[in-house]
Parts: structure tokens; C-alpha cells; sequence
């Protein structure tokens, strides 16, 4: 693809570089890329993919901006608050490197639209904060034999690795299965803000390696960085021949829809908010009695909750266990749901004979119930 004098200018300190060249930012040029979720790693990554000169970007996003996603997602001014993030990012991008082309998607992958999105592009970049989300990234890129550039925050750790097609291992020979429910995301377990910073300038860095065929991809071994003691490690991992995606006789050859994000324990019951809403009812009518356990942080407790509900943070669960109502089923309650079904597990280990969380959480509460509940992020 040729390249015009102001991208010649634009790319100069690239073109400047024998390994790349005029060749190579016109490879740039030709190049598509899909990034996935446009959050603390999407941001960067697609911030220096499209400053590069990346001629295809998708941004794919279903989200909306957040106060609290402002520390880390460097895409977002605070006046984007509420605009749908893959066309917040759309714009910021085209401001940036009008020349190139940006394609939001203000969407969630699925198993049923994620072959049909990656088929248009030569490589993905996974920033998804769900675990399922990255399985789906990963077996679609086997499947359609594209390139993958993953990688994961958690606190102040990251993860890193990509996938090539016939060049070395995928996700699944790692990992063959897992599930949300052990591994928090940032809005339950809290991230150092620069943190996604650093790995999404790496899958950048990788992206633009493989582009321009470059150096030594990070295939095959699993890099991990730990910002606390300032470390990279890195761990060599081979191609699993009983790999269900990429290994000898595959058994996914069509991306899963997600399993459901935790499995249910004995005793466990799932209430959406119009349920929930009816057996307070009942048993404002003598019916077995349920507590409402909150397990936000006070801040979010203070701002608004069910007036029943007692506060137990849950980083305190398990330690106040003992404490808690022990004649009563227990209703766990957060902002989305996603904390009380970590709250599920511990009732599970505490040996609790029936327990419950509510669907959703409070935002769904505050939906189909009373929207007059103020819940904070
Ligand atoms: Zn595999």
C-alpha cells in the first residue's frame, strides 16, 4: 500500500528504522486488527496501534464509560461518562491518526458473532476482563487460524502470551478450563491503574512484531510481571496433543457459548430481582425467613441499599461468617451480582444448608424494582 508525503512524515521515525522501512508501515497500512474490550489493556493497545499506523482497527466493546474505569482506560476523557466506549475510543483514535480506519463495535462478543468478526481481521488482541471472553477470542483465532495476542490483569500482576497458527500452543493447551468464579476481575478484586499500561503496550509491541515479522514472538511461553518487585518471569509451555481447540482430534470446532460463570453449590438458589422482591414478600406473610447479606464496601452500602440489608464487606465474609444469622438463609447482595456469587462460595465452605444471590445484583434491583436505589460503581 503505498503511503502519501504526510505519512511518510507521520511514520518517519519507524521508516528511519532499516527493519521496518517504507515496506514495512505500508504492511502496517494493509494490517487489520480487532481489539477486544476497550478497557485498562485495550486502551493502550489500541492507542499505540493506531499512533503506529495500523490501517484496520475494530474496537469491540459493549460497555459504557465509568467514573471508576478513568484511573486505568486512558482512551476516556471524564466528559466521555456514560457514552458507549468503542465510539468514545472511535473518536479519540481518529483524532489521534486520521488516516486509518476505526471500527467500533459497541457489542459483546459471543459464540454466535465472533467468527463472523474475526474472519475480518489478520489478528486479535484480547483485553477482555472475562475469562470466558478469552476462551472465545482463543478458539475462534484456532479456528480461523489467526493470529492471538492475550493478556490479563489482576491486581498487580499481569499475564502475557500469543497464539500463531502452526507456530506453537493456545490458550487452551495452558489452560484447559476455568471458570470467573476463580478469578476476580478489577471491579471485585481492585488494579494498580498503571498496571494494564504496561501489558498493553506489550500485546501492541507483539502485534507489531507479527505484522512486520519481527524479532522473536512471545509464542509458546508465558510471560507473567509482578509491578511490586518490579519482575518479568517468563515459563516455555508446549502444544497439548489432547488440546480440545488446536490438539490432535479437537472437540470444539465451533466457538462455545460461555459457561456459566461459576457453578452452582448444593443448596444454592439464584433469585432475580422480581423473585427475590416476591419471597420478601412471603415471608412478610410467615414464609422461611431469608437475611439480605450486602457484601459491597461501605462506601457503596452508604450510598444506597435494600432496608433490610446488613453490611458485610466481602473481604470480611469469611472471617464474620460466624457471626451472621445462623438460623436464617442467607441473600447475597452487590452491585452486579458478581461479588455475591464469590459470597456463595464461602456459605458453600462454611457449610450453609440453603443460601442465595440475587441476579444481577442491585443494578438489576434498581431496574425491575425501585429506581429510586442509588447504586454507586
Ligand atoms: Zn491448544
Amino acid at each position: 500500500m503505498a503511503l502519501s508525503d504526510s505519512e511518510l512524515t507521520r511514520y518517519n521515525r519507524h521508516i528511519l528504522l532499516p527493519e521496518i522501512g517504507a515496506d514495512g508501515q505500508s504492511k502496517l497500512k494493509a494490517a487489520r486488527v480487532l481489539v477486544v474490550g476497550a478497557g485498562g489493556l485495550g486502551c493502550p493497545a489500541a492507542l499505540y496501534l493506531a499512533a503506529a499506523g495500523v490501517g484496520t482497527l475494530y474496537i469491540a466493546d459493549g460497555d459504557r464509560v465509568e467514573l471508576s474505569n478513568l484511573h486505568r482506560q486512558i482512551l476516556f476523557q471524564t466528559a466521555d461518562i456514560g457514552a458507549l466506549k468503542a465510539e468514545a475510543a472511535a473518536l479519540r483514535l481518529r483524532a489521534l491518526n486520521p488516516d486509518i480506519r476505526i471500527e467500533p463495535l459497541a457489542q459483546r462478543l459471543d459464540a454466535a458473532n465472533i467468527l463472523e468478526i474475526v474472519r475480518r481481521v489478520d489478528i486479535v488482541v484480547d483485553g477482555s476482563d472475562r475469562l470466558a471472553t478469552r476462551y472465545l477470542t482463543n478458539d475462534a483465532c484456532v479456528i480461523l487460524r489467526k493470529a492471538w495476542v492475550s493478556a490479563a490483569i489482576h491486581r498487580f500482576e499481569g499475564q502475557a502470551m500469543v497464539y500463531v497458527p502452526g507456530a506453537g500452543p493456545c490458550y487452551r493447551c495452558l489452560f484447559a478450563q476455568a471458570s470467573d468464579d476463580v478469578i476476580p476481575n478489577c471491579a471485585e478484586a481492585g488494579v494498580l491503574g498503571v498496571l494494564p499500561g504496561v501489558l498493553g503496550s506489550m500485546q501492541a509491541t507483539e502485534t507489531l512484531k507479527l505484522i512486520l515479522n519481527l524479532g522473536t514472538s512471545l509464542v509458546g511461553r508465558f510471560l507473567t510481571y509482578d509491578a511490586l518487585a518490579m519482575q518479568f518471569r517468563e515459563y516455555a509451555f508446549k502444544r497439548c496433543a489432547d488440546c480440545a481447540v488446536c490438539g490432535e482430534h479437537p472437540t470444539i470446532s465451533a466457538p462455545l457459548e460461555p459457561a456459566p460463570a461459576t457453578r452452582d453449590w448444593p443448596g444454592m438458589r439464584r433469585f432475580s430481582a422480581r423473585e427475590l422482591a416476591q419471597v420478601l414478600q412471603s415471608e412478610a406473610a410467615g414464609q422461611a425467613r431469608w437475611v439480605l447479606v450486602d457484601v459491597r464496601d461501605p462506601r457503596e452500602f452508604a450510598a444506597g441499599h435494600l432496608s433490610a440489608a446488613i453490611n458485610v464487606p466481602l473481604g470480611r465474609l469469611d472471617a464474620e461468617y460466624p457471626n451472621l444469622p445462623a438460623q436464617s438463609n442467607l441473600v447475597f447482595l452487590c452491585r452486579s451480582g458478581a461479588r455475591s456469587l464469590r459470597a456463595c462460595a464461602i456459605a458453600a465452605r462454611h457449610g450453609s444448608a440453603v443460601f442465595a444471590h440475587l441476579e444481577g445484583g442491585l443494578l438489576a434491583w434498581a431496574t425491575d424494582i425501585d429506581s429510586t436505589l442509588q447504586v454507586i460503581a
